[in-house]
C-alpha cells in the first residue's frame, strides 16, 4: 500500500526548505546590500551638507558611520546575514543617536532614522536586535528629554532651513526606498507561498486519490472498498434490502499473464475493469483488490434471482471477446456471492465469505457462481485443517502400510500385495485414503507422502523375503502428480536402493489418464523405470479412456479391472461384456490382467475362465497390517508362490 501519508509529509518538507533556506537567503542578501548602499549614498550627501553648513562634528560622525559601514558587504560574503543587519541598525542608531546628542537633540533630523531602523530591524534582523535597538532609542530620546528639562545639556536649536529640508528629505527618502523593497519581498513572499500552498493542495489530493484507487484501472482499491461497503450498506438497512458483495476472479489469468506477457495482462484488465465499471449501475460499486481479482457491490438487493441476474450479467460481460492489438481474448471468471445482512454485517468477514464461495466456484469447475453455503464453508475449513495435518504426519509416523495380496488365480498361489496408505490421525482415528489422498494431491503433498510410501513398500517387501517368502512382490499406487514430477525415476531407484529389494518385485499402479498424455518425458520416465526392471500397471482400468495404441506398444504394462466392473459382472450384463472385452483385448496384445474388488467364490471362478491371470479382492483377504499381512502369508505357506 501506498503510505500517502509519509509522501505528504516528505512533499511539506520539501516545500518548507523552498520557501525558506536558500531562497530567502539569497533575497535577503541582496536587500541587505541595496539599502547598504543607499545608507552609504545618504550618509555621503549628508555629509557633504553637513561640510558645506561647517557642521564639522556631525559631518565626521556620518562619515566614520558610512566607515563602519563598509564592513557590511564583507559580513554578507561571509555569509554573516544577521550580523551585516545589526551592523546597520547599530552603527546607523549610535550615529545617529551621537548626532543628536551633538547637535539639536530631539529636534534633530536623525531623530528620523529611528523609526526607519525600528521598521528595518522588524522586517529583516532578529527578535534580539529588536529589542536592543528599541531599548537604545528609547533611553536615548528619554535621556535627551531628561537632560535637557533638567538643563545638564543645552541644545542649540536654529530654525528649520534649506540643508536641514534636504537631509530629512535625504532619511525619508532611504526610509521610503528601504520599506518599499521589504514590504515587496513580503508581499512576493506571500504570493509565492500562496502558489505553493495551492500546488501542495493539489498533490496532496493526486496522493489521496492514488492511496485509495488501484493505479492501472483508477478502480477504488480495498481500503476504498471498505467504504464503500460502509455507505452502501447503511444505505440498504436504511431501505430494508440487502447488499450483495461479489467476489470476482478471472479463470487461468496466470497463464495469459505468463504467455503474453504483464504487458496484455495488464491491458486485459484495464478493459474488463472498464467493461465492468460501465455495465453496472451508478449506485454498484467495483473495486480492484489486486491481481485479477475484483469486488462488487451491488445495492437494494430483494430477493436472491436479483443477485443470480446480476451475476449472469457480469458473467456475460466478462466473457466478451477482449481485443487486444490484433489478438483476440476470451476470459471467464468464478465469482463468490454473499449476502448483507444475512452472511454477516463487516466487511471483513463478508470479504472473507465471499473469497471462500469463490473458491467454491473455481473448484466446481470455474466459469460459475457460488453462493456462501455455511456448510461448505465447514468442509472447507475441515480440508485446510486436514492439510496442514497431513504436514505432521510423517513426521509423527502417523502412516501405516496396510497389504491386500493378490492371487494368481491359475495356481491360487499368494504372488504379493497391494500397499494401501491408512492414516491414524491423533484426533479422528484411522482415516481411509479417499478422504486424504484427493486433499494430499491438491496440495501437493502427495510427492512426499508417495516417496515415503514406496520406500516403506519396498522395505516391507524386502523384510517378507528375508523372513523367506522369498518371491513376494509389492504394487505401490502412484499419483499422476507424483509421476509427472521432474525425476521420479530417481525417486523409485532410491526406494530400491535403500531397502535393497530388486526391481522385479515392485510394480507401480498408475491411473489411466497417465497413459493419454504421450509425450516425451513420460517416455522417458517410463524408459528408466523399465531399466530398474520395475512394473506398470494401469488401475482402474476400464473407467477412463485409455490410448490403444500406446498400450500395443508397451505391453509390459499390466491392466487392473476396476472393481466397479468385477463386483456387478455376473448380476449385469453389460458389465460382463467390458470385463470379457478387456480380458479379449490383452490376451490379443499379449498383456496382463488382474481383477481388483473380487468378492465372491463364483466370481473369482467366472474370472479364471475366461482367461484373467491374476484377482485380488474381499474374497480371499481385506487390506491388512503389515505384521497381519506376515501371519497371513505364514498360514498360507503352500499357497505362497515360489
Ligand atoms: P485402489 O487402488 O483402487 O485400491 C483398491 C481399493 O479397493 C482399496 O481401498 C481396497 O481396500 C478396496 N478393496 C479391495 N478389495 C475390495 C473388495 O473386494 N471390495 C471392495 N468393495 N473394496 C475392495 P482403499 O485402501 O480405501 O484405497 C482407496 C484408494 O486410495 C485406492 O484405490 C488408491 O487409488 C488410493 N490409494 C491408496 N493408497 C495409496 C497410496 O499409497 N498412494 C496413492 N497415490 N493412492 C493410494
Ligand atoms: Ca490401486
Ligand atoms: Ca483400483
Amino acid at each position: 500500500m501506498l503510505d500517502f501519508k509519509h509522501w505528504v509529509k516528505r512533499l511539506a518538507e520539501r516545500h518548507r526548505t523552498l520557501l525558506s533556506a536558500e531562497h530567502i537567503t539569497q533575497t535577503s542578501d541582496h536587500r541587505l546590500r541595496q539599502i547598504f548602499w543607499a545608507t552609504e549614498i545618504a550618509l555621503i550627501c549628508g555629509a557633504l551638507i553637513m561640510l558645506y553648513e561647517g557642521w564639522y562634528i556631525p559631518a565626521s560622525v556620518g562619515v566614520c558611520a558610512g566607515i563602519c559601514l563598509t564592513a557590511i558587504p564583507w559580513l554578507i560574503r561571509q555569509r554573516q546575514a544577521e550580523l551585516a543587519s545589526a551592523t546597520l541598525v547599530f552603527v546607523l542608531a549610535i550615529a545617529m543617536t551621537l548626532l543628536m546628542w551633538t547637535a539639536k537633540g530631539l529636534h534633530d533630523e536623525a531623530l528620523l532614522v529611528y523609526p526607519g531602523l525600528l521598521i528595518f530591524a522588524a522586517m529583516t534582523g532578529t527578535r534580539r536586535i529588536f529589542y536592543a535597538l528599541f531599548c537604545l532609542v528609547i533611553t536615548s530620546s528619554l535621556l535627551m528629554g531628561i537632560t535637557a528639562e533638567t538643563g545638564i545639556v543645552t541644545f542649540n536649536v536654529p530654525d528649520p532651513d534649506f540643508a536641514s529640508g534636504v537631509l530629512v528629505s535625504i532619511i525619508l527618502c532611504v526610509i521610503a526606498y528601504a520599506v518599499w523593497l521589504l514590504s515587496n519581498d513580503q508581499r512576493l513572499l506571500l504570493d509565492r507561498l500562496s502558489r505553493e500552498n495551492a500546488r501542495f493542495k493539489r498533490t496532496q489530493e493526486a496522493l489521496e486519490h492514488l492511496a485509495h484507487h488501484d493505479p492501472l484501472t483508477n478502480l477504488p482499491n480495498r481500503i476504498l472498498a471498505r467504504d464503500r461497503f460502509h455507505q452502501a450498506f447503511a444505505h440498504c438497512q436504511r431501505n430494508g434490502t440487502e447488499l450483495a458483495m461479489m467476489y470476482l476472479d478471472l479463470d487461468h489469468f496466470k497463464t495469459i499473464n505468463d504467455t503474453q506477457g504483464h504487458l496484455v495482462g495488464d491491458q486485459l484488465l484495464l478493459k474488463l475493469a472498464r467493461r465492468l465499471a460501465k455495465g453496472l449501475r451508478t449506485s454498484d460499486s467495483v473495486c480492484r483488490l489486486g491481481g485479477d481479482e475484483f469486488l462488487i457491490l451491488i445495492q437494494e438487493i430483494a430477493d436472491e434471482n436479483q443477485v443470480i441476474g446480476f451475476a449472469e450479467k457480469i458473467q456475460k460481460l466478462v466473457c466478451e471477446p477482449i481485443q487486444i492489438a490484433s489478438s483476440e481474448f476470451h476470459v471467464s471468471c468464478s465469482i463468490g456471492i454473499v449476502l448483507a445482512p444475512g452472511d454477516g454485517e463487516d466487511f471483513d468477514t463478508l470479504l472473507k465469505k465471499s473469497d471462500m464461495a469463490m473458491y467454491q466456484a473455481k473448484q466446481s469447475g470455474r466459469q460459475r457462481f457460488t453462493f456462501f453455503d455455511e456448510k461448505l464453508n465447514r468442509e472447507m475449513h475441515d480440508h485446510i485443517q486436514l492439510i496442514a495435518d497431513m504436514r505432521q504426519a510423517i513426521l509423527n509416523k502417523e502412516f501405516e502400510l496396510s497389504y491386500q495380496p493378490r492371487i494368481n488365480l491359475g495356481n491360487k498361489k499368494i504372488i504379493g500385495a497391494e500397499a494401501l496408505l491408512r492414516w491414524h490421525h491423533p484426533t479422528r482415528g484411522l482415516l481411509y485414503p479417499d478422504i486424504f489422498i484427493p486433499l494430499a494431491e491438491s496440495s501437493g503433498l502427495i510427492v512426499e507422502i508417495g516417496r515415503w510410501v514406496m520406500l516403506q513398500a519396498c522395505k516391507d517387501c524386502l523384510q517378507l523375503q528375508q523372513a523367506g517368502f522369498s518371491d513376494i512382490g509389492v504394487s505401490v499406487n502412484v499419483s499422476v502428480q507424483q509421476f509427472r514430477r521432474e525425476g521420479f525415476q530417481h525417486v523409485v531407484a532410491e526406494s530400491l536402493d535403500k531397502s535393497g529389494l530388486s526391481g522385479v518385485y515392485l510394480e507401480l499402479e498408475v491411473t489411466e489418464s497417465l497413459l493419454v498424455e504421450d509425450h516425451d518425458n513420460f517416455m522417458d520416465v517410463l524408459a528408466d523405470i523399465r531399466q530398474l526392471d520395475v512394473g506398470i500397471s494401469v488401475d482402474d482400468f476400464g473407467t477412463g479412456y485409455s490410448n490403444l495404441g500406446f498400450l500395443r506398444r508397451h505391453n509390459f504394462i499390466t491392466l487392473k479391472i476396476d472393481r466397479s466392473f468385477i463386483s456387478n459382472m455376473l448380476v449385469n450384463s453389460n458389465e460382463r461384456t467390458i470385463v470379457d472385452t478387456i480380458l479379449n483385448l490383452s490376451a490379443g496384445l499379449g498383456m496382463t490382467t488382474v481383477a481388483e474388488g473380487v468378492e465372491d467364490e463364483a466370481t473369482a471362478l467366472a474370472l479364471t475362465a475366461a482367461g484373467c491371470q491374476f484377482g485380488q479382492g474381499y474374497y480371499w483377504a481385506k487390506p491388512m497390517p503389515f505384521d497381519q499381512y506376515q501371519s497371513y502369508l505364514s498360514s498360507h505357506q503352500d499357497q505362497i508362490h515360489h
